[in-house]
């Protein structure tokens, strides 16, 4: 009994150390991971949405998704559009259409565009620093995010001369033989050096992991954590692992909400200025997902404004959440869904607290 309550003390102890100094010990941050109970976890979600309202208060930046090519040459195993999976129903946007659709994002009152695709060669530099500056075009203020893979130095760095803002390169795992399975031909090390190269051309970087890898253990989110701690991004896109139904990975289980909440929290208090989306995969696994995420500190959500026609075919895993945001209608219903959850519909650029201060 007394052992008991000595665990209890010492959970409330390190939560409170995490919340105070932003920082653990791995050997803490495991400790928790392996010991904390229910309560214990809610008192820590309380800390981590208390750490976001400190410094974003109750907005949540609204982004423009735009899924523009699902075409890819890697072959993660994980991915419903890998190159190896003859099923998929592959698209490409054209210029006009990635253009189009931001306009229509910007008539919304956007003021973020996220250009999401797979690696597709056929998106050389010349057309993205096209395509970037005509959308900067439209508004010159608005900020372009990034988020296709893996690329030269020299690229990185014509795209960000063009105009791009941010970029999103998710790491996925920090453990190099477990990134080795999951990336066939790719190892870690060029993966982190891409990061590090968005970083020193000064993007505004995101890196994240999928929660919930079959096999994956607490010690492999001690080394993601501290990964994460350590590259300090501006952003981290964290959702549950989802299985695909054409991929090598279809039998095992998905990623389950509570882990995931758990991670997301632990991020915030680590990175307490950092974005950090609620994600569809995590709306995807629970209804309250969403919800939920904001709840333990997230501030960020990007309905997905890429046409109607293809929005079915960028499948990365079974069950993805899609609702039609394109219109202002959907919009509305996304405000009054946030204002329901006491939380307020930022549409600014919403620039991390980490490069404005
Ligand atoms: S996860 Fe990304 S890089 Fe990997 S196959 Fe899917 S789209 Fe391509």
């Amino acid at each position: 009994m007394e052992l008991r309550e000595e665990t209890r003390d010492k959970a409330i102890l390190l939560i409170d150390k995490l919340y105070n100094e932003n920082d653990l010990r791995d050997e803490d941050l495991l400790w928790l991971l392996d010991n904390m109970n229910k309560k214990e976890k809610e008192y820590m979600f309380s800390l981590s949405k208390k750490t976001r309202d400190k410094y974003y208060g109750k907005n949540v930046y609204l982004r423009s998704l735009i899924e523009f090519t699902n075409y890819c040459k890697r072959e993660c195993i994980y991915c419903g559009i890998n190159a190896y999976n003859k099923k998929a129903n592959r698209y490409r946007l054209t210029k006009e259409e990635i253009v189009e659709a931001c306009k229509n994002g910007k008539s919304l009152g956007y003021n973020t565009f996220v250009l999401q695709g797979g690696e597709d060669p056929y998106f050389t530099d010349e057309k993205m620093c096209e395509i970037i500056k005509e959308i900067k075009r439209i508004d010159p203020n608005c900020a372009i995010t990034l988020s296709m893979g893996e690329r030269s130095y020299e690229s990185y760095k014509a795209l960000k001369d063009s105009g791009a803002d941010r970029y999103l390169l998710r790491h996925e795992t920090s453990n190099p033989d477990y990134y080795k399975w999951l990336h066939p031909k790719s190892v870690l090390d060029t993966r982190v050096e891409c990061i590090k190269n968005l970083k020193k051309l000064g993007f505004q970087t995101g890196t994240g992991i999928m929660v919930g890898l079959p096999g994956y253990t607490n010690k492999d989110y001690v080394r993601d954590l501290r990964f994460i701690k350590t590259i300090s991004p501006e952003m981290v896109g964290l959702g549950p692992f989802i299985t695909h139904k054409d991929t090598e990975m279809r039998e095992y289980k998905s990623g389950d909400i509570d882990t995931t909440l758990t991670i997301l929290s632990m991020v915030r208090l680590l990175l307490p200025k950092v974005l950090l989306p609620a994600t569809t995969a995590l709306a995807s696994i629970a209804e309250n997902g969403r919800k939920a995420g904001l709840d333990v500190g997230s501030n960020v959500i990007m309905p997905n404004l890429t046409p109607v026609e293809y929005r079915g075919d960028y499948m990365l895993y079974n069950s993805k959440k899609s609702s039609g945001s394109e219109s202002a209608q959907a919009l509305n219903m996304i405000k009054n869904e946030l204002d329901s959850f006491g939380y307020i519909c930022n549409m600014s650029r919403g620039d991390s607290k980490m490069c404005v201060e």
